[in-house]
C-alpha cells in the first residue's frame, strides 16, 4: 500500500523552510504566479479537454465551461483585485482606545493542503489553489484517483511552473490522503462526501488545523404552481443532467406542485430529447458515470419508485440516461441518499408548508432551487429553509459568480470560497491595536484614582 510518507513529510519541511523565507507574502509573486497557472493552463487547454473526455466522456462545452473558463474567471477576478483585498484594513477604534489606530492585516496560514474530488477534477483542484496563492501560502495539491489523466495533467502542470517547495501536487489515493492528513498543515481545503469531510475534520482535529469542508448532500429544486413552467423545465434539466448528474449542486430530487406537475415533466421530457437527443447513451454530449461502482449504485435507485423516462443504461460505457423517477418510496435509498447521478425523483406536493416540512426534516442542502414568479413564496422559502446557496428560477448558475460566496451549512459544508471568500478563507485575518505613545490615560490602571467611577462612565 503506497502512502508516499517520507516524499509528504520531506514536502512539506520544504514547504514550511519556504514558506519561513517570506517570499511568498509579496503581491508581485503572487500576482505573477497566478499569471503563470493561467498560462500554463492556457497552453495545456487541448490536453485538459482530452483528459476530461478520457475520465469522464465531458463534452468540449461542458469542459470549457464548467472547469476551464471558470478557472481563468477566478484567476482574472483575483488578478484584478488582489491588491485591494490585501490591503491592510483601517478600523475604528473604541472610545476607551482613543488615541490608538486599528487595523486588519490579511496574512497567509503557510501551508495548505488542497483534498479534490473527481466529478470536476480540474476545477475543483485548481481553483481553491488561485485562493491560496492569491492569499500567499504554499499548498500541497491532491486530486482525485478516480479520475487519472486528469489527475496526472494537474501533476504535470503544476510540476512544469511550481518548485515543490511551492506547490506540490500528489497524487494517490484513499492512504495517500490518510498520510497527507496526518500532517501539520496550517489549513485543509477539502471538498468531497459528507463522510470523508468527517475524517477530516477528524484529522485535522488533532492539530487543531482550520478546515474549510465543501460536502454534498440532497439539493431540492420546488417549482411552484405560479412558475414559467417552459424555463423551469429547462434550467432543471440543464442544472441535473450536465455531467450526467455528478455535480455537488445538482438538484437531487424535485418538488413539484401538483397543479403543475403533469405540465412540467411533459416540458422536461421533450427538453431532455433537445438536449439530448433520442439516444442520450450514444450522445457525445452526455458525460459516463466516473466508475463501475458508482454506475452500480446508481443503477440500484431505479427500483425506487416508478421509471416515467429514460432509465436506459449501458453496462459497457458506464451510461446512464436522464431518468424520471415518479413516486419515489420516501424511506428509499433513492430519496435518503445523495443521488449524484442522472435520476431525478419526483415528489408531488400542494402547498409550501409541506415543502418546508420535507426539507427542514432532512440534512441542510448544499444548494436550494426555487421557481416561481411569487416574492412571498420566495420570501417564505428563504426565511424558513437553511441551505447552503442556490437560485431564484435557475439552477447552479449561482455557483459561478465570483461574487456570491459558494459553500455549505451544516452537513454540506462549512466555510466558502470564490473570488474574495477565496482569498479570506486562506488569510488570517490579524488584528492590530498601534497605541499612542503620546499622552496616556491612567484610569485602566489599578494606582489610578477615579478610574472606576470613568470607567463605569464610558463603559455603560
Ligand atoms: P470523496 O469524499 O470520496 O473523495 C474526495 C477526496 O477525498 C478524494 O481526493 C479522495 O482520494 C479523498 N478520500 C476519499 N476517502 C478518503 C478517506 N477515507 N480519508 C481521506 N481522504 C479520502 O468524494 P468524491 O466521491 O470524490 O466526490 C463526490 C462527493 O463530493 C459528493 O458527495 C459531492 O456532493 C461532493 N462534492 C462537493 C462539492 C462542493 O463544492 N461542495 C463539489 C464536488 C463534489
Amino acid at each position: 500500500m503506497e502512502t508516499y510518507a517520507d516524499e509528504i513529510k520531506q514536502i512539506l519541511r520544504e514547504q514550511k523552510l519556504f514558506f519561513a523565507s517570506n517570499e511568498t507574502k509579496s503581491l508581485t509573486f503572487r500576482l505573477e504566479q497566478l499569471k503563470k497557472l493561467k498560462e500554463e493552463v492556457k497552453r495545456r487547454e487541448q490536453d485538459i479537454i482530452q483528459a476530461l473526455a478520457q475520465d469522464l466522456n465531458k463534452s468540449e462545452l461542458e469542459s470549457y465551461s464548467t472547469e476551464i473558463g471558470i478557472l481563468y474567471e477566478e484567476i482574472n477576478f483575483t488578478m484584478k483585485h488582489l491588491k485591494k483585498w490585501a490591503k491592510p484594513k483601517r478600523v475604528r477604534t473604541a472610545l476607551t482606545h482613543t488615541g490608538s489606530k486599528g487595523s486588519v492585516i490579511k496574512e497567509p496560514y503557510g501551508t495548505a493542503l488542497i483534498i479534490a474530488p473527481w466529478n470536476y477534477p480540474f476545477q475543483l483542484a485548481l481553483s481553491p489553489l488561485a485562493g491560496a496563492i492569491a492569499a500567499g501560502n504554499t499548498a500541497v495539491v491532491k486530486p482525485s484517483e478516480l479520475t487519472p489523466a486528469v489527475s496526472l495533467l494537474i501533476k504535470e502542470i503544476l510540476q512544469h511552473i511550481y518548485p515543490a517547495s511551492y506547490i506540490a501536487p500528489v497524487e494517490g489515493g484513499v492512504p495517500t490522503s490518510q498520510t497527507l492528513l496526518e500532517q501539520d498543515f496550517d489549513y485543509i481545503f477539502f471538498t468531497g462526501s459528507v463522510s470523508v469531510g468527517k475524517a477530516v475534520m477528524e484529522a485535522a482535529a488533532k492539530h487543531l488545523t482550520p478546515v474549510t469542508l465543501e460536502l454534498g448532500g440532497k439539493s431540492p429544486v420546488i417549482v411552484h404552481e405560479d412558475a414559467n413552467i417552459a424555463l423551469a423545465a429547462k434550467r432543471i434539466v440543464f442544472g441535473k443532467f450536465t455531467n450526467a448528474g455528478q455535480t455537488c449542486i445538482a438538484p437531487d430530487y424535485l418538488l413539484a406542485h401538483k397543479k403543475v406537475k403533469k405540465e412540467l415533466l411533459r416540458a422536461i421530457k421533450e427538453t431532455i430529447i433537445e438536449f439530448y437527443g433520442d439516444m442520450p447513451l450514444e450522445s457525445s454530449r452526455y458525460s459516463k458515470i466516473v466508475n463501475d461502482r458508482h454506475y452500480g449504485r446508481i443503477c440500484e435507485y431505479l427500483n425506487d419508485g416508478k421509471v416515467i423516462f429514460g432509465g436506459e443504461k449501458s453496462d459497457e460505457t458506464l451510461r446512464i440516461a436522464p431518468t424520471l423517477l415518479d413516486q419515489p418510496d420516501p424511506g428509499s435509498p433513492v430519496m435518503t441518499e445523495e443521488i449524484f447521478g442522472p435520476i431525478l425523483p419526483i415528489v408531488e406536493y400542494e402547498n409550501l408548508h409541506e415543502v418546508i416540512e420535507f426539507v427542514n426534516g432532512r440534512a441542510k442542502p448544499l444548494a436550494l432551487y426555487l421557481f416561481t414568479k411569487s416574492r412571498e413564496t420566495e420570501s417564505q422559502i428563504m426565511s424558513c429553509i437553511s441551505f447552503g446557496g442556490g437560485c431564484v428560477n435557475d439552477t447552479l448558475m449561482h455557483i459561478a459568480t465570483p461574487y456570491l460566496p459558494f459553500g455549505g451549512v451544516g452537513e454540506s459544508g462549512m466555510g466558502s470560497y470564490h473570488g474574495k471568500y477565496s482569498f479570506d478563507t486562506f488569510s488570517h485575518s490579524k488584528s492590530v491595536l498601534k497605541q499612542t505613545t503620546a499622552f496616556d490615560f491612567s484610569f485602566r490602571y489599578p494606582s489610578a484614582k477615579n478610574g472606576l467611577k470613568l470607567i463605569r462612565r464610558l463603559m455603560k
